[in-house]
């Protein structure tokens, strides 16, 4: 029987591209897509019943239609809605699954026969979450994922076989339309390409650059004429679907003359030079070069260990990008590979590799590179089934445990960060049985470095089954796994036995403030305290503010009671209290009363956790912030601090977004996903009646689920 072929897509941000291993020829090609073209965009348009998806789709997108989404690969792995489509929304996996039948349906027109089984690229930097969705997606678009390749890894591999030079160096920059990675390659041995290290921000990309373009225009228009574009929502679709065409136009050209037609004003003219492009994008460079010194750092090179810069993605052909990382390490970087079609191209490579066997992980760590051996000769590989790649998960995964003394919630590594993948590692506990009740243990883990709440929190596994010893305590034997793709798995058996425990997965708590929590303490304390928190910066101007309000007093409506103390605060240049902590529902609704656009500024340069922590950090019982927020703050890395100082003390942080907020803006100061949502304007009201009635529910039985966990403790690695 003719196997059918692997087919690699490439699942970009802004674009993907198909391609296979062709046997005949030895190499890998792109497929193109119907129109002949290699790159389809990754856009879809929603036009009444119709669903438009790749080139049609991005011509209306470019003349400003409604209906289009583009981006979302930004969202995978949340679970709330990335776009509303009429009465509809869909989830980040939804509009991916559709963009993969696309790209399946087309892939099989063009080659005349059904595919099953793929390889996808992601950045090196996804977590589990965003990982699981990728598959999940491939899943609803009836594709099998052989594997999911790390993009620069792929690119690594596509390069390495033309271009094979023992002991040479590789720092992959990969700047695509939404993400960035950067990874370290080291070309070992005879034709084997391993991974180093990799480190990414999966919300830096080709899409922040567009928007600093926009952001310039918006203030450029109103100093030149007084008019504030954002009222004009048609207007704003139109610019935003020429943007990205004045930005490519600045790649070949040193200036871009720009004409645009401004509502109730007319004709307006303005240019933007090249030197004002990377001026306004430079903080953005910044950012990916402080990234690639912690990789150098981590293995303790220097610039001078690098052999060369390898560009990848379709924003490196920005002239700024080659420019800024000649200053920032003395490389001129190659441009021998095509920056939209190197990972592709090698993830059909490793279409016809063996996949790797799996590391146990032992003591010993893993060997670190000889930075120091001497770069040989370049060595095109003429074998190319022979080529091995070695790929790593930069991620460490870890597991809420208690601490030795057993008076705090830790994060227990079990598998550090970097490590060649796919790996296992095993965990041996002692769990104290009972002849009365369920004998099950609950197992978080975590990805990230730090403490708990500096990780995310990838699911509440549940083993049950465990059998009730006389003796009072049994051995529980868990293993660890990421799989090829840099997937988690989990699986436990009791004592020698031959067979596993059943394990189930179970929603994270929305409330995982008790781990914050020292363990000895007594949390019998039912008093809640709630600051609600508005965004009141310009962007709220009009009906956004008065929904806003409306369901701050909803709020208020549905959590009365003594025992709950509501406070009012607004945050935009300024933090100010409108309402201090009152249990009177009527004081409260005061509070939010006081609250207008532009008090305290219209612009964002604040954030409110310092005033959050001051207020609430001496308060016993349950202490929660609600933010409302219609945008992206100035300063993140600010807010995200501080946010992070209330969570650690146990503050539960709740983020609300509409309009333009970022959900990773949302996630990033809140204090678990689960508590950062994304609601349409007129979904307010409804969702903070939602939250208002969750919060007394899990009021009452937020502290119950501590026993369970507190019984068990690492003993070591078998
Ligand atoms: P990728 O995710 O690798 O397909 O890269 C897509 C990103 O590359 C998008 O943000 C594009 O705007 C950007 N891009 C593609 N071509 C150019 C170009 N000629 N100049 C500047 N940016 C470009």
């Amino acid at each position: 029987m003719n196997k059918l072929p692997v087919i690699a897509i490439d699942l970009g941000t802004t674009n993907c591209l198909t391609a296979i291993y062709d046997q005949n020829a030895h190499q890998p090609s792109i497929i193109k897509n119907k129109n002949g073209n290699k790159i389809t965009p990754s856009i879809i348009q929603f036009d009444g019943e119709n669903i438009i998806i790749g080139d049609e789709a991005k011509e209306a997108y470019e003349a400003g239609d409604v209906g289009c989404v583009t981006a979302f690969k930004r969202y995978m792995g949340s679970s709330s809605c990335c776009a509303y489509i009429g009465n509809k929304e869909y989830t980040a996996v939804e509009l991916t699954t559709l963009l993969l039948k696309y790209l399946k349906d087309n892939v099989e027109t063009v080659l005349q026969q059904p595919i099953y089984e793929v390889i996808i690229t992601v950045p090196a930097y996804f977590r589990h979450k965003e990982r699981q969705a990728t598959l999940q997606a491939a899943k609803n678009a009836g594709l099998k994922v052989k594997m999911l390749i790390n993009e620069p890894t792929a690119a690594a591999l596509n390069y390495g076989i033309q271009h094979f030079r023992k002991n040479a160096k590789i720092l992959v920059y990969d700047l695509g339309g939404g993400t960035f990675d950067v990874t370290l390659i080291e070309m070992s041995k005879e034709n084997q390409i391993n991974c180093l290290i990799t480190k990414g921000n999966h919300i830096l990309g080709g899409k922040d650059f567009d928007k600093c373009i926009f952001n310039y225009l918006v203030n450029q228009i109103y100093y030149d004429t007084g008019i504030d574009i954002k009222e004009y929502s048609g207007f704003i679709n139109e610019l935003m679907g020429r943007i990205e065409h004045i930005k490519m136009t600045l790649t070949n050209a040193s200036k871009v003359k720009i004409k645009l037609n401004i509502p109730n004003y007319g004709v307006y003219r303005t240019e933007l030079t090249n030197q004002e492009f990377e001026n306004i994008t430079s903080h953005l460079l910044d950012k990916t070069g402080v990234l690639c010194q912690d990789v150098l750092d981590e293995l303790h090179y220097t610039w001078n260990d690098i052999t060369d810069i390898l560009l990848v993605g379709g924003s490196t052909r920005m002239p700024q990008v080659s420019k800024y990382l000649e200053k920032i390490s003395g490389h001129k970087p190659i441009t021998q590979v095509h920056p939209d079609e190197a990972v592709v191209l090698g993830a059909a490579i490793q279409s016809i590799l063996p996949a790797p066997k799996y590391n146990v992980l032992s003591a010993s760590s893993k060997p670190i590179a000889n930075k120091n051996a001497i770069v040989q000769k370049e060595k095109p590989v003429t074998s190319v089934s022979a080529m091995r790649l070695n790929d790593v998960q930069a991620h460490p995964l870890g597991m809420i445990a208690v601490n030795e003394e057993g008076t705090h919630y830790i994060n227990q590594n079990i598998i550090p960060p970097n490590q060649s993948i796919p790996v296992k590692c095993a965990r041996k506990f002692k769990y104290y049985t009972s002849a009365q009740k369920n004998n099950e243990i609950d197992i978080y883990l975590l990805q990230g470095i730090g403490n708990i709440f500096d990780c995310e929190i990838l699911n509440k596994y549940v083993i049950s089954g465990i059998r009730h010893k006389e003796e009072g305590s049994t051995l529980i034997r868990v293993q660890y796994s990421y799989d090829v793709s840099g997937i988690v798995h989990i699986q436990a058996r009791q004592e020698q036995d031959e067979c596993d425990l059943p394990i189930r997965e179970e929603p994270v708590p929305k409330d995982m403030s008790m781990f914050a929590k020292p363990i000895t303490q007594n949390p019998d304390n039912q008093t809640t305290y709630v600051f609600e928190i508005l965004d009141t910066s310009g962007s709220m101007f009009g009906e956004p503010i008065e929904e806003a309000k409306k369901a701050m007093i909803e709020f208020i409506d549905k959590l009365k009671g003594d025992h709950v103390y509501i406070g009012s605060m607004s945050v935009s240049n300024r933090t100010i209290i409108t309402g201090n902590l009152t249990n009177h529902p009527l004081e409260a609704k005061q509070g939010i009363k006081k609250l207008y656009c532009g008090l305290g500024g219209f612009g964002n340069c604040t954030h409110p956790f310092d005033t959050v922590y001051k207020n609430m950090h001496a308060l016993k019982g349950r202490r929660i912030a609600i933010i409302l927020a219609d945008g992206v703050w100035s300063y993140l890395e600010a807010a995200k601090k501080a946010a992070k100082r209330c969570i650690q003390d146990g503050i539960e942080i709740i983020a609300i977004g509409f309009g333009d907020a970022d959900y990773d803006f949302l996630r990033s100061i809140s204090s678990s996903d689960k508590n950062a949502m994304k609601v349409h304007q007129s979904q307010l009201v409804k969702s903070f009646g939602n939250i208002a009635q969750t919060i007394s529910e899990t009021s009452h039985s937020k502290f119950n689920n501590n026993e369970e966990t507190k019984t068990w403790e690492a003993i070591g690695e078998k």
